[in-house]
């Protein structure tokens, strides 16, 4: 499953790549932009602006809260999402897939201390940010266990 994210969703679209969801998403993706993407590319639309379904859109999710805790819920609900399946799989910043990258490969391209405290490394080849479990994943994980999801 593929989506588009309208514009004013842009935290919800990151949330989805945590959990290795393929969203595109921009400033450009609203209205008829957004109804282009999704056609193009095949993607299920996600948006709040109602408007939207007055301009024949494709297949399309009208998101109903404005939080995007409750965006997230209603979306891995409606969508039968598994939230920890495919976590940390993809780049929050361009949507890329992460491969994995040899720990000797990123020494000098990281912090000294992220070096030497962690073992393993992923890499994104879109746009070469290099990620590692860390405490912020941590979080992530808390985040959405606060939210109901299992981690099973
Ligand atoms: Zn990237």
């Amino acid at each position: 499953m593929k989506f588009v994210a309208d514009r004013m969703l842009g935290k919800l679209a990151r949330w989805l790549r945590v959990i290795g969801q393929d969203v595109t998403y921009g400033p450009h993706l609203s209205g008829y932009g957004l109804i282009r993407e999704a056609r193009r590319e095949g993607r299920l639309i996600l948006t709040r602006d109602r408007s939207l379904t007055r301009k024949n859109p494709p297949d399309y999710l009208l998101i109903q809260s404005d939080q995007f805790r409750e965006q997230l819920k209603q979306l891995v609900q409606a969508c039968h999402l598994e939230p920890f399946k495919e976590a940390f799989t993809r780049c929050v910043e361009c949507n890329t897939l992460l491969v994995t990258i040899a720990r000797e490969a990123v020494e000098g391209r990281i912090p000294p201390y992220v070096f030497s405290t962690q073992q393993r490394f992923s890499f994104c080849p879109g746009c070469r940010r290099i990620y590692w479990p860390a405490t912020h994943q941590q979080k992530m994980l808390e985040e959405l266990k606060a939210l109901g999801f299992g981690s099973h």
